[in-house]
């Protein structure tokens, strides 16, 4: 009986991550969610049934759009698979429970926030606040407003703590050395995850993405989008699903 939901909600992810893609990019270029519906961004073709279906589309179609035969973007299947494989884990690691719910909110608005980050460099402020407001109000049934409230609190401490960090490279680099949305998107995890997880979010994300984007992108644009690694790193966070006193005792140890 597990495989059949560890199966049926990798399914579901790949669905919703398609749907994600789409909302992210929207609303990264400020268009309407709901209209108009898919289409080829090269040629506005209006995509079938059989173009929509996540990740299979993309390899039947061999990566290309059946109309225009113009190259469609690897992103959007990639991130389909990683939601499916995202909304897996939340049941394998949290099982039927609240923080299951939690995590699948918390998972579902981070895969529209990268979308939105990669499409545009824009991390969309409908976003943090429409997660936050969803967040807490699963947090409050869950575990009472109490939590909710320090979490909320928490999160403005993540903020403050980033926009310090943000100060200090402007100092340090002599230039902006941070976009506002990583600022704010800090926030976000604060309520989420507490303000240690939040801070340990940053160093893992810069582990991930330092390296990459100075050996990729640095060289190309002189800019690193910083928010799809904080998400990486908020994501590798929750899954590990340890107490952030135990985790530091771990780096520490190591
Ligand atoms: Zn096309």
């Amino acid at each position: 009986m597990e495989w059949y939901y560890i199966i049926c909600l990798f399914i579901f992810g790949t669905i919703f991550g398609s749907f994600f893609n789409v909302v992210g990019s929207r609303l990264a270029h400020n268009e309407s969610i709901v209209y108009p519906s898919s289409h080829c961004t090269y040629c506005k073709h209006k995509l079938g049934a059989l173009e929509l279906i996540p990740i299979l589309s993309y390899l039947l179609q061999k990566g290309k759009c059946k109309w225009c035969h113009k190259k469609l973007s690897p992103y959007y299947p990639i991130s389909e698979f990683i939601t499916g494989i995202c909304f897996s884990l939340c049941f394998i690691i949290f099982g039927w429970s609240w923080q299951f719910v939690i995590a699948i909110c918390f998972i579902s608005f981070l895969v529209m926030i990268v979308s939105s980050d990669i499409e545009d460099m824009i991390i969309p402020d409908e976003l943090l606040v429409i997660g936050t407001i969803c967040i807490m109000l699963l947090q409050i049934p869950a575990y009472g407003i109490g939590y909710a409230v320090s979490h909320f609190i928490q999160g403005i401490g993540a903020f403050f703590f980033m926009w310090g960090i943000k100060l200090f490279g402007d100092y340090l680099f002599k230039k902006e050395s941070m976009g506002g949305g990583d600022i704010k998107l800090l926030f976000f995890f604060g309520v989420v995850l507490g303000f240690p997880m939040a801070v340990l979010s940053i160093f893992v994300g810069s582990l991930i993405g330092l390296p990459i984007s100075i050996l990729f992108q640095y060289k190309k644009t002189h800019i690193i989008p910083f928010g799809p690694y904080l998400c990486l790193g908020a994501a590798i966070l929750l899954f590990l699903n340890i107490p952030w006193d135990q985790l530091i005792n771990m780096l520490i140890m190591y």
